[in-house]
């Protein structure tokens, strides 16, 4: 038995609708997975059905996007009560800083020639969390670029000139934020980042978890990060980072994480949640 615990739908930057990713889910045999869309829950309710329907064990979860020492870093939450009232208002702020940041980078573009619209980067993103991936396919769905990858080199890409920084939470305060919604904090695709000094700081501020299986880990990285993971008591988790067709092939299924983590991370998850319902 394998679980998927890193999976996007349209509801953040993903291509497909919680319906196709579950059922690509099931052609790959996953008896579990977990939706973490970018700074946003909205899309596991309809998730959740299609896994039930499915008969594929669904997991809530979101990856909310943090910052340490000046670095991006990404925490996957799961197990979370996605009506949590506390973690609604709090990606509900950065929800909003996405959606003003989209204006921004078409501003940008707007003075650098390229005539794209704001509404049309909203209307194709149709989501509460927009960024930089659906500039790019509005850019290229007006014909401003040939390619999602023209897009980011020439303009979004860090240091390009339509590139705007986010407002970052802290990832103490990530991780605090998904403890107070009842779940397991992990971090998500360290070998992506190169910060490993930032995870003892992490574990100090309650990290449960790290990532340590990713497409885009390889096999060197990962059993880095499990060592790493012995060495802090951290759980271990994995998942595909499947973003749909949005970055050529659909990853889903690359990555296979076995059963017994998920049991380990639900374990976990129940003593965060006995302890955010304890505290005030
Ligand atoms: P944002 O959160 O708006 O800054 O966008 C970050 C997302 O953009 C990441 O999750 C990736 O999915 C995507 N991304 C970042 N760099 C590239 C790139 N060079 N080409 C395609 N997609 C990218
Ligand atoms: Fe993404
Ligand atoms: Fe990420
Ligand atoms: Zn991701």
């Amino acid at each position: 038995m394998f679980a998927d615990l890193h999976l996007h739908t349209q509801f953040s930057d993903g291509t497909y609708s919680p319906e196709e990713m579950v059922s690509q889910a099931r052609l790959h045999g996953l008896a579990a997975l977990a939706l973490t869309d970018h700074d946003t829950v909205e899309g596991c309710p309809r998730t959740a059905q299609a896994c039930e329907a499915a008969g594929i064990e669904f997991i809530p979860g979101t990856e909310l996007t943090a910052e340490q020492n000046g670095n991006e870093l990404h925490i996957l939450g799961y197990f979370i009560d996605i009506r949590n009232p506390g973690l609604l208002e709090e990606i509900g702020k950065f929800q909003h800083v996405r959606q003003n940041r989209i204006r921004e980078m078409v501003a940008r573009l707007n003075r650098l020639n390229v005539p794209l619209r704001a509404e049309a980067v909203f209307a194709l993103a149709n989501c509460r969390a927009p960024g930089r991936p659906h500039v790019a396919r509005a850019l290229v769905q007006a014909g401003l670029c040939a390619s999602l990858d023209e897009a980011f080199e020439r303009f979004l890409k860090k240091n390009r000139p339509a590139f705007v920084p986010k407002f970052k939470m802290s990832a103490a305060d990530a991780i605090e934020l998904i403890h107070a919604a009842g779940g397991v904090a992990v971090m998500a695709h360290p070998g992506l980042n190169r910060t490993d000094e930032v995870i003892p700081g992490m574990v100090e501020a309650g990290l449960d978890g790290i990532e340590c299986f990713h497409t885009k880990h390889s096999t060197a990285t990962a059993a880095r990060y499990l060592e790493l993971a012995d060495r802090f008591h951290l759980l271990v988790t994995g998942g595909s980072d499947c973003h749909g067709l949005s970055k050529g092939r659909p990853l889903i299924g690359t990555v296979k994480l076995p059963y017994q983590h998920v049991e380990k991370l639900r374990a976990k998850a129940e003593e965060r949640k006995a302890a955010a319902t304890v505290s005030p």
